[in-house]
């Protein structure tokens, strides 16, 4: 079955192109999908385009929107399983965390159906009886949706739920390397009842089915999740045209241990923090900020359990972790380690593929102390599962750690003082600060970055805030000649 979907029908791409997709955990086929190019992109934005200007989706009131969305919600609970392999077998991420996934995109829509529905709008008290004075929300008109393969139908969640929720139409371009559950959410949107257009996907590569939403006069907002230098780039693209940008970029994530945390939780968080999903989370905590009275024994027992983490492919029930996404990622990753090697950092484990996995993307967990915040591992996203170590001795230096860096997306701190969690938590110039904790979010909190994270926010209410436009209508009710120019 053809895997584009453009003004509602399923179709290949216009010049007949396949790409094969493989299980990063042993190279196995999973599947085989259509890889559309500029022509289709360019199609699925004039399919977008009507659908929004001449269809019945912007107009259909916001309750019943959401109703949708909590229809669709459901549908995804009744495909949890299909959908969860699917995602394990494009990315090579242990089922388990495939089925979490999952939960957190039924969440997603449930969180934004219900937003959706509570929509109201605003009337101001002008002070003046004869004007009716009202903001309205409109939604912001043709989305261009752009995702990545790391966690590819979250993502894409975050984008496409607000975007209907809104009340907008959209083309989704998923990354080349992780389609299946974006094909599976547009049969889940037909499915529930999205009328014809609204939802547009274009599979293919980056820089030709990607490249055109962000130039295109007809794309009224780009929202974009991936790397930096792509980030940069698309918001220059889009400049020519002045469209909206949202931007949820990488991250350089600091996780600040003070020396009086406590320690077993500490130590387990910061291996979750920087090792799961084998690094390849934005949010990673790959930079380790440890108080210099607790480095010794704190790195020493990160190491020693660094070594024990059990590698595998996404059925194998005693992996621990997974591979990496492609063989290009695991050399960049090792890149990486050796640069900082060469740079001075000390290399306690790790730093190798690991032996008898040889047909996936496997890079042993590993960890380099005695770095230094110039080094080019600690400043760039590395995106696997390397973590740096630097010293601290006290809370100042903590800071002004944590924040140097080009990024700013998450965090954390570790200690058992509130008075100090809270100080740092305030000067910290990052999106989301965990404290005593990694990792977990909140659909009804925003996500984000600060710096060259991103721009904008997903999530909370800000997340469909990005896909609506505020609109002032000013009613004179009494009207009579004001007599200016008489
Ligand atoms: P990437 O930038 O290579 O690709 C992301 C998407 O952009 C893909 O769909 C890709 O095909 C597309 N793309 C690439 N070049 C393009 C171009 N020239 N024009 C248009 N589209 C183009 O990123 P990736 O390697 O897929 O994802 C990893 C990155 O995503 C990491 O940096 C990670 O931190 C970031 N990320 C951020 C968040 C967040 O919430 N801030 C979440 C997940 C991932």
């Amino acid at each position: 079955m053809p895997e584009l979907f453009i003004g509602g029908t399923w179709r290949s791409a216009l010049d007949g192109r396949t790409r094969e997709i493989r299980c990063p955990a042993d190279g196995s086929l999973v599947g085989v999908v259509d890889e559309g190019g500029g022509k289709d992109t360019v199609e699925a934005v004039g399919a977008a385009r009507r659908a929004f200007d001449e269809g019945p989706w912007p107009g259909t009131p916001a309750a019943e929107r959401g109703d949708l969305l909590l229809r669709v919600a459901d549908l995804m609970v009744r495909d949890k399983a299909e959908l969860a392999r699917a995602e394990s077998l494009d990315t090579g991420k242990r089922l388990v965390e495939s089925a979490y996934d999952v939960d957190d995109v039924i969440n997603s829509f449930r969180h934004f159906g219900r937003l959706a529905a509570n929509e109201t709008g605003r009337v101001i008290d002008t002070g003046s009886p004869s004007v009716d004075s009202r903001v309205v929300h409109e939604p912001v008109g043709v989305c261009a949706l752009i995702t990545p393969w790391n966690y590819p139908l979250l993502q894409t969640a975050w984008k496409v739920a607000p975007a209907l929720a809104a009340g907008n139409t959209f083309v989704l371009k998923p990354s080349e390397l992780t389609p299946h559950t974006a094909i599976h959410l547009m049969r889940l949107l037909e499915e529930a009842g999205l009328p014809a257009g609204v939802a547009n996907l274009v599979l293919g590569a980056g820089p030709e089915a990607g490249a055109p939403l962000a130039d295109h006069p007809d794309v009224d907002l780009l929202s974009f999740t991936g790397g930096l230098r792509t980030g940069r780039r698309l918001m220059a693209a889009a400049a020519g045209t002045v469209k909206k940008v949202a931007l949820e970029l990488g991250g350089k994530n600091p996780n600040i241990v003070f020396a009086d945390a406590d320690f077993d939780t500490a130590v387990d968080m910061a291996l979750t923090a920087v090792f799961l999903h084998s690094g390849q989370v934005c949010s990673a905590g790959a930079r380790l900020l440890v108080e210099d009275p607790l480095h010794d024994r704190f790195v020493d027992e990160i190491v020693r359990r660094a070594r024990r983490i059990r590698l595998g492919g996404p059925f194998d029930e005693g992996a621990q972790t997974g591979p990496l996404i492609s063989e290009a990622h695991r050399a960049k990753v090792d890149a990486y380690v050796a640069r900082g090697v060469a740079e001075g950092a000390v290399l306690r484990c790790g730093g190798a593929r690991p032996e008898g996995l040889d047909d996936g993307f496997y890079y042993l967990p590993t960890v380099l102390d005695e770095c230094d915040a110039r080094m080019s591992v600690v400043q760039e996203e590395s995106f696997g599962p390397v973590l740096t170590v630097e010293r601290f001795t006290d809370e100042t230096e903590a800071v002004r750690l944590a924040n140097d860096t080009v990024y700013g997306l998450a965090g954390a701190v570790f200690t058992t003082d509130e008075a100090k969690a809270r100080r740092v938590a305030a000067r910290l110039r990052i999106g989301t600060v965990w404290i005593n904790d990694y990792h977990p979010y909140v659909a009804q909190a925003e996500w984000g970055g600060f710096k060259q994270s991103g721009l904008g926010r997903e999530l909370g209410p800000s997340g469909l805030a990005e896909y609506r436009e505020a609109k002032h209508i000013y009613r004179n009710t009494d009207p009579s000649p004001q007599g200016w120019f008489a």
